[in-house]
């Protein structure tokens, strides 16, 4: 019966029946290793499960000591099966005694076994246990036994998963899936969220693992791989993005695996031990996550999420299942994804969605400032997240740290609980300041408004305590979309932002794309310094017909009222002149056209390229405002790259240089009368905040969620007192290299919150 096809495929057979039987897990389990010692004509066949505290135990075995079941255990670095569980590969020695791993377990009397085959039991790439085979005479085994046995591994993998072992679990012990684990990523949103994994593209459960027609599951995988290459080449032919945003060449790399040969033969030898189509995807994708998440490469790495989305792909095509998740969520839902697209997040029902962890996703990424605006706790470049949850698993998301706690225990879940209910509390203390104005001990008002960038910003701008939305980021509307927004969308959307800010001003900014902002819709430049490079005005001002649309767009918005519009990335006096001038263009149009103009237009002007702090006299003469963009103004003042982690640590905002560029412009711009805020991340942190009311900054516009910490850090501030503590420092810093930290200590000693 060895060796012939017949085989594996009978064995999986008599192992669905066992699945099926009503009996206890152990009688399971004990009657599973019998029929696979039989098939397999050995003498020993063993289950090893891997522990949550990294011990492997012996769960079930025939031919061994069944006494010592649940009382042997090695580590994962011990021996051969714990070499198998590390490496997660096959393993088969004709001569095991004489591998250097081998180590010799008495309770076992193993001793007499001289041939040795085990393969890993996987799920999504990560080990679960050891199965393994034993003969007492010396035998080479064949590709097709060893390919037969990781067959039948994975009917264990799916017994582990579905949590029907743990109940064989010794008392304090649990298995290696129910982990507690400690995870960190980079934070993209603040907030605590405390939920359960929901998984934005959930897993593929495949109900039937055994074939009962080999021929007919052949078939039915050729026509699924046909049916993905079309779909592949389609929306490459379309020149689509599709889900996640990606572009191009994610799919190019797709496709080029979805010829490969060594890909297609693996599938077919899976499917000739008996599996089902699905199956054989899943066993080939499960070997290849094994390898390669083990690679540090970061090339290899990507690989493998270029294969995980073939194999997918894949799955969808035989199971029909598996679509993005999307629309209606569970209560206390955290998602988990590898990553995900802006308007995808924005599908889903926000009431319960307590937090976001995604494989990728830097700060950056447009999903991050969705997130940021939904107010919902989120982290990123969390590594192999997907493979390590279940959906169902408690999980916790702290979005000011960047951890992930996952099947967290009851201490860890209290303690966060409490840090939730503080965080809570805090909230509810700022909304009670939210009618009360931003005025210092000594009596100086600074006005506080929010930054805003979709609709949903907007109408949280009474509850946040703003007094106008001082920066409206239009490219979100952009960034979400999947083509260029028309004139009307445009129009609508501005529209309903000033409609629902419910009177208050909105400070409309023109388009900022380019650098970091793409528009997956729009031809990709190569540029050496995107920074640097073609970028917001820059753009607009070679381009006028997209700026002309989007001026016409606000300017009849905003029909009957005051109307605030501001440049981004101004570097000359020149620049924001001929910006003026294409928006005078454009209100000719519409007079000439008969549409009602704004009652009075404000045009202003970003203060973010430093050369403009040497025309700050010129530019005050023509603007109507500035608003400091103190995030790229600092990023070119120090040349330090405002998305890179190695080098951010390097600068301070509250450096007395940067403190000093900002004075000088509040100090030229109190000269000419002409108003000025900031509108960068620096005007949202309690301390940086009083910092620059100290050197005279009277506006600041921040996310909605920092104005409740900075109103309650200025109303406790004298800021006479702080000014005269501040100006030496800066005046005369000698190598101070920030203030940060006594004006940390000058605050706490008069009881500033921050
Ligand atoms: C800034 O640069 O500080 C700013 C507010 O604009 P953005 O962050 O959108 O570049
Ligand atoms: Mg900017």
């Amino acid at each position: 019966m060895r060796g012939a096809m017949g085989g594996p495929r009978l064995l999986l057979r008599r192992l669905r029946e066992v699945m099926a039987e009503p009996v206890s897990a152990q009688a399971r389990l004990d009657r599973i290793v019998i029929h696979i010692a039989a098939n397999m004509v050995a003498e020993v066949c063993s289950v090893y499960v891997l522990r949550s505290d990294g011990q492997l135990e012996l769960y079930a075995t025939e031919g061994l000591n069944r006494e010592a079941v649940h009382l042997t255990t090695l580590t994962t670095s011990e021996g051969l099966v714990g070499l198998i569980a590390e490496k997660a590969e096959a393993l088969a020695l004709a001569d095991a005694q004489a591998h250097p791993s081998f180590s010799y377990r008495p309770e076992t009397g193993e001793e007499i076994y001289q041939s040795f085959l085990g393969v890993p039991i996987l799920r999504g790439g990560n080990t679960l246990g050891v199965l393994v085979v034993q003969n007492r005479a010396r035998r080479t085994y064949s590709e097709e036994e060893v390919e037969a046995l990781q067959t039948t591994a994975m009917l264990l993998a799916e017994m582990i998963a579905s949590g029907e072992l743990q109940s064989l679990a010794q008392p304090g012990q649990s298995l290696s899936l129910q982990k507690p684990m400690a995870l960190r990523g980079s934070p993209l949103s603040e907030g605590v969220g405390l939920g359960h994994v929901v998984l934005h593209e959930p897993r593929i459960v495949i109900k039937q693992l055994v074939a009962e027609d080999p021929a007919a599951e052949t078939r039915r995988l050729d026509q699924a791989i046909a049916a993905m290459r079309e779909q592949i080449d389609m929306l490459i032919a379309r020149g689509d993005r599709y889900g996640a945003g990606e572009h191009r060449d994610v799919l190019e790399t797709v496709r080029m695996f979805a010829n490969d040969r060594g890909w297609l033969r693996r599938l077919r030898e899976a499917l000739e031990s008996g599996l089902t189509a699905e199956a054989a995807v899943e066993r080939v994708q499960n070997d290849a996550r094994a390898k390669l998440q083990r690679q540090t490469d970061p090339y290899l790495r990507e690989r493998l999420h270029d294969l995980d989305d073939l194999a997918n792909r894949l799955l969808q095509q035989l199971t029909g299942q598996g679509a993005a998740h999307g629309g209606s969520l569970p209560a206390n839902a955290v998602l988990v994804a590898r990553n995900m697209g802006p308007a995808a997040l924005l599908e889903y029902d926000r009431a319960n969605l307590r937090g976001l962890v995604l494989e990728d996703g830097g700060p950056t990424s447009h999903v991050a400032i969705i997130a940021r605006a939904l107010g919902i706790p989120a982290i990123g470049e969390v590594q192999s997240i997907t493979d390590l949850v279940e959906t169902g698993d408690p999980i916790i998301v702290d979005g000011a740290t960047g951890e992930v706690q996952l099947r967290p225990p009851p201490d860890v879940e209290a303690a966060y609980g409490e840090k939730a209910r503080l965080r809570a509390r805090r909230q509810e203390q700022y909304h009670k300041l939210r009618d009360v104005p931003a005025v210092t001990r000594d009596g100086v008002r600074v006005g506080l408004h929010m930054n805003a960038g979709l609709l949903i910003d907007c109408q949280h701008v009474a509850e946040a305590g703003a007094q106008s939305i001082g920066l409206f980021r239009t490219e979100l509307q952009f960034m979400v979309a999947s083509s260029f927004p028309r004139l009307s969308e445009q129009y609508a959307l501005y529209k309903k932002v000033i409609e629902v800010s419910d009177g208050r001003p909105v400070t409309f900014r023109t388009l900022d794309i380019g650098s970091d902002k793409v528009l997956p819709y729009m031809a990709k430049m190569e540029e050496e310094n995107p920074a640097l490079g073609w970028r917001a005005i820059r753009i607009g001002l070679d381009r006028p017909g997209l700026l002309r649309m989007q001026l016409r767009a606000m300017l009849r918005a905003g029909a009957g009222r005051e109307m605030r519009i501001m440049f981004p990335m101004v570097a000359t006096t020149a620049e924001f002149s001929q910006a003026k001038a294409v928006c005078e263009r454009e209100i000719e149009f519409l007079r000439r056209h008969d549409y009602e103009l704004p009652t009075e237009l404000k045009l202003g002007v970003m203060v973010e390229v430093p050369s403009l702090l040497w025309q700050l006299d010129e530019i005050c003469g023509l603007a109507d405002f500035l608003s400091v963009g103190s995030n790229d103004l600092t990023q070119y003042l120090f040349a330090v790259d405002r998305d890179n982690k190695r080098v951010a640590a390097r600068f301070d905002t509250l450096s007395p240089p940067n403190l000093r560029a900002l004075k000088s412009i509040v100090d030229v711009a109190a000269r000419h009368r002409t108003p000025v805020t900031l509108c960068g991340e620096m005007g949202g942190k309690p301390l940086e905040a009083i910092a620059l009311a100290a050197i005279g900054y009277r506006g600041l516009s921040m996310a909605p969620s920092a104005i409740g910490p900075v109103k309650a850090a200025i109303l406790a501030t004298d800021l006479k007192a702080t000014r005269e503590f501040l100006t030496p420092m800066i005046d005369r810093p000698d190598d101070l290299v920030s203030v940060r930290h006594e004006l940390r200590c000058f605050a706490e000693r008069f009881g500033v919150p921050l």
